[in-house]
């Protein structure tokens, strides 16, 4: 198993349960959807993956290591196999295409411009190569803060794919995206799941999308998984 969730909870402050006993498992390769109105939990969830956010108590494996145990140099291994993709990107805006990308392999080694000269011939190859299947070749030595929203997102998920990671996890990524965008990365998204093995696991506040993608659906509410399965299970009436 790649992933497992075992008794999750995380509240915030005194009050505030976001997440309570959540349990599931996903295999290698999967395509999961996590549904639910604003406010249920989604996002605590995602980041709680990776330890954006530390869950208050329960077992988070992967690959069966224990990520709330681990320790910090351990975790950082860890994270490099879990690519992060983000509502409003979380690029560096001055810098260019190649240079987003390359700086996520290697952790943001450096933040000064002109810094392509720090990669090897083999680094920069393989950025290239994503790069062109994301379809943006003629963007590669742009700045980020003249692309789309559309380019900046397959940006994101560039820099995400240079660190070969096991699994990607997107949170809310076509969320601030038109149709047509949205459906580049989605499509994107699935084809990276399909063809290079990737897990993707995916918040998303659109269900038909959600349906439309996915192998399985998480349903969240209040905290809770309330739906587990497959995407034909789900009342679209509801
Ligand atoms: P979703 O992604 O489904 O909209 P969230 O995971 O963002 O849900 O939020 C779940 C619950 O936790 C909500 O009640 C929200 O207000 C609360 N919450 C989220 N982040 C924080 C935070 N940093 N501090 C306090 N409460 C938070
Ligand atoms: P070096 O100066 O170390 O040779 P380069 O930046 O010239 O590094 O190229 C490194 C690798 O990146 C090349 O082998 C090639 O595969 C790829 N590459 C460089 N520039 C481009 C480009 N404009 N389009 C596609 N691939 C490129």
């Amino acid at each position: 198993m790649l992933l497992e969730f075992k008794q999750v909870s995380k509240q915030y402050g005194t009050d505030t349960k976001a997440l309570t006993n959540v349990n599931f498992a996903v295999s290698e390769g999967e395509f999961v959807s996590i549904i639910g109105p604003s406010g249920a939990g989604k996002s605590t969830l995602l980041r709680c993956i990776n330890r954006m956010i530390d869950a208050s108590s329960g077992e988070i494996l992967f690959h069966g290591v224990d990520m709330l145990a681990s320790k910090k140099s351990e975790l950082k291994r860890l994270r490099t196999q879990m690519g992060m993709v983000f509502q409003h990107y979380n690029l560096v805006d001055r810098l260019s295409v190649i240079e987003n990308v390359l700086h996520g392999r290697l952790g943001y080694k450096s933040t000064l411009e002109g810094v392509l000269g720090l990669y090897s011939k083999e680094e920069k190859h393989q950025a290239f190569t994503i790069l062109r299947t994301l379809g943006l070749e003629e963007q590669v030595y742009k700045r980020c803060d003249q692309l789309s929203g559309g380019q900046k997102q397959r940006v994101g998920i560039a820099r995400a794919l240079v660190q070969n990671p096991k699994m990607l996890l997107c949170d809310e990524p076509i969320a601030s995206l038109d149709p047509n965008a949205s459906k580049v990365i989605m499509d994107h998204l699935r084809n990276i799941s399909t063809t290079m093995g990737i897990t993707v696991i995916v918040n998303l506040h659109q269900v038909d999308t959600a349906l439309k993608y996915s192998d399985r659906i998480l349903g969240v509410n209040k905290g809770t998984i309330v739906y587990d399965g497959h995407p034909s299970g789900i009342n679209r009436e509801q």
